[in-house]
């Protein structure tokens, strides 16, 4: 008998990860016949694929932002639930990125690969914790793989916001925060400070936010900032996706003051050319410690390492005795939060 190897089980394809024993593809980026995704941003979870494999929550952001259409079939999985697909078992584990979002083991042959999509071991009351598995092979996203980033207590990003509303009650204070995950948890977090008063949302926002409240996420009262008067934003504060912040759509707020939730902002020259007043060291993704630590307890002789900055975290990892290498997979990080900084510029910092 042949023994299998980890790359018999997974192997990078064009269409993304490809498990030809189990006959599947984690989070494609083409449309194939049967998909198991990780978790809801666009560019993980796409619509036109035959079967979808996914957490319920994840299903239903696709059904928000597709339409009910937008795959032939699909099936909800739990966390710590094992189905088979073909020659594999297939098991789903929180990755504590955004709600719904998971880590998928892959077992085939004895041995056992974790493709973790994008997560985050920071707490984020609007999620489940990331979980460590342990297993053979662990795949690594490296959106902030650089020694440099080291995220803040959100908490106490959260409270700079706060003192500024407080410091400037005639300026309205218009957030950027990415639309799915990011925005929530900042409500969630600006709530669990003491802060009750209205939040607005852009109307790009309003949907899947709603969404998380009906999952019993608390996020306390929201409103929609179309049709409010100039005046009643004074003091007030708003979220709109980072593109808005910066175009006509502001000429609405009364002396607008932005801000801008990400892990970039880390990078001072990324908030300046953004023309950001108030940046918010906020991330999703976990940060060096973050990544370093996960790899270290997931017990893995082997790592993959995948969107983002994959050199610095290869050579870590080498460095601690593991089997290392870059993972050449293309098409993510088009809105996925935080990803998709060219690597020069994550180098300023
Ligand atoms: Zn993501």
């Amino acid at each position: 008998m042949v023994t299998m190897r980890p790359h018999d089980i997974l192997i990078p394809t064009t269409e993304g990860l490809c498990c030809k024993p189990g006959g599947f593809h984690i989070d494609p980026v083409r449309p194939v016949d049967r998909a198991v995704i990780t978790h809801g941003h666009s560019d993980h979870a796409r619509a036109g694929h035959g079967a979808v494999l996914a957490t319920q929550e994840t299903l239903d952001m696709m059904r928000l932002r597709y339409g009910d259409d937008f795959a032939g079939s699909t099936q909800a999985i739990s966390y710590g639930e094992e189905i088979r697909l073909g020659g594999a078992r297939v098991k789903f584990h929180s990755a504590g990125h955004v709600l719904g979002s998971a880590q998928v083991a892959v077992e085939c042959g004895g041995i056992r690969i974790v493709a973790s999509g994008d997560y985050k071991d920071a707490p984020d009351p609007t999620c489940t914790p990331f979980e460590i598995v342990a297993c053979d092979v662990f795949i690594t996203e490296a959106t902030f793989g650089l020694p440099v980033f080291r995220h803040p207590d959100a908490a106490d990003e959260v409270n700079k916001l706060l003192a500024s509303v407080a410091l400037f009650p005639e300026r309205a204070h218009l957030v950027g925060a990415y639309s799915l995950g990011k925005a929530q948890r900042l409500i969630a977090l600006i709530r669990a400070a003491g802060y009750d008063a209205p939040i607005y949302l852009h109307g790009a926002m309003e949907k899947i936010t709603q969404y998380y409240a009906e999952r019993g996420v608390t996020l306390g009262e929201l409103r929609p900032v179309k049709g409010v008067k100039k005046a009643e934003l004074a003091g007030a504060i708003t979220l709109a996706p980072p593109s808005a912040t910066s175009d006509l759509w502001t000429r609405r707020f009364p002396d607008p003051l932005t801000a801008f939730a990400s892990g970039w902002m880390r990078v001072r020259a990324r908030a300046r050319q953004r023309g950001v007043e108030l940046p918010l060291v906020i991330s999703d993704h976990a940060d060096w410690d973050g990544l370093t630590a996960t790899i270290a307890a997931t017990g893995a002789g082997e790592i993959w390492v995948t969107h983002g900055q994959e050199d610095a975290l290869v050579h870590w990892c080498r460095s601690n005795g593991l089997a290392a290498r870059p993972l050449d997979l293309v098409g993510y990080g088009d809105e996925d939060e935080d990803v998709g900084m060219p690597a020069s510029e994550a180098a300023e910092a």
